[in-house]
């Protein structure tokens, strides 16, 4: 069973009555697969808040089926809710609290006994048991993200929701944030993520689909999506101008952009960078300069909607 499937899924915001609708999620179908790390991965405006606010009950849908752990959250929405985790992008609790009573009173939102709670526990997760008692006002950045992360957990649902879990958070605090998830996941959660960082997709998830303009346009392992976008790009700065592509280069596709510079795009398990740079010298030019570029997400974008 998939731990989470959404059918058919379409969501038409209308700000007010005189203004256009606007189609948030155009009829999308997706399966994120029990005890998987899954990456939603899209630009801004794609459509993945309005999905995530739609699983959490926040969004009322227009059309289609979204089921949470096999409960369909219109007719099962408790037990819909209690399977679900989600951590918001924003930090949602009172700074003057502490992170102990942030989670008593999350666990009190949801009915849970006394005997049921385990904030120590779940602090002590998320590298948070020595603050337990500090104001949630002086914890660091990271830690603010770390304690919205165990506020999802007091219930114990088998399904957890980041909605861009880094966005501006520095990459250290980012590392630690990822090592968290993925202890998580290897104690059996299943892992939804959303995001805009292709990296973040690359280094947390096993499978990633890409949605753009409310439609799933990829939807695939890791591996096989990474397989489309290994391409990277070098720009050679020479010392003087360049009228035609050297002979040395012509089997690498060189081109020239600008008088001085020559951009070769290669496959880096094809081609080793220090072969083209022996090419390049071997043609007596001089380099001042070598800029790198790795296809980024909106490459991937173009690459796979112009094939769609
Ligand atoms: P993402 O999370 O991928 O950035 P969103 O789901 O937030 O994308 O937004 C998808 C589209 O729906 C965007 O064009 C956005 O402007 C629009 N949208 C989101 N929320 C509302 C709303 N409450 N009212 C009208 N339009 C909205």
């Amino acid at each position: 069973m998939n731990a989470i499937e959404i059918k058919n899924l379409t969501k038409v915001y209308q700000r007010s009555k005189k203004s256009a609708e606007k189609l948030a999620l155009d009829n999308i179908d997706l399966n994120i697969p029990r005890g998987s790390m899954f990456a939603l991965l899209g630009p801004n405006g794609a459509g993945k808040s309005t999905t995530i606010n739609i699983m959490a009950g926040l969004v009322v849908k227009t059309s289609g089926t979204v089921a949470i752990n096999g409960y369909d959250i219109d007719e099962m929405t408790r037990s819909a809710k209690k399977s679900i985790g989600i951590v918001p992008q924003e930090i949602t609790f009172d700074p003057f609290f502490t992170p102990r009573a942030v989670l008593e009173l999350q666990a009190g939102m949801y009915g849970l006994a006394e005997r049921d709670r385990r904030t120590m526990e779940i602090l002590d997760m998320v590298g948070l048991a020595d603050k337990a008692d500090a104001t949630a006002r002086s914890l660091s950045g990271g830690m603010k993200r770390r304690l919205m992360v165990a506020k999802a957990m007091v219930h114990d649902p088998d399904i957890l929701v980041l909605d861009e879990p880094t966005a501006g958070v520095d990459i250290e605090l980012r590392q630690q944030l990822w090592d968290n998830v993925k202890l998580l996941n290897k104690e059996g959660k299943t892992i939804l993520l959303t995001t805009h960082y292709l990296e973040e997709a690359e280094q947390l998830c096993d499978r990633i689909a890409i949605i753009n303009n409310g439609k799933v346009i990829a939807d695939e392992s890791k591996d096989d999506i990474l397989s489309r976008i290994e391409g990277k790009e070098i720009t050679f700065r020479l010392d003087r101008d360049i009228v035609d592509v050297p002979k040395e280069l012509i089997e690498y596709n060189a081109r020239i952009e600008g008088k001085r510079r020559l951009v070769v795009s290669y496959q880096p398990a094809e081609v080793a960078v220090g072969a083209l740079i022996d090419a390049v010298k071997k043609a007596k030019y001089d380099i001042a300069d070598i800029t790198t570029d790795q296809s980024d997400l909106e490459d991937v974008f173009l690459q796979i909607t112009r094939a769609a």
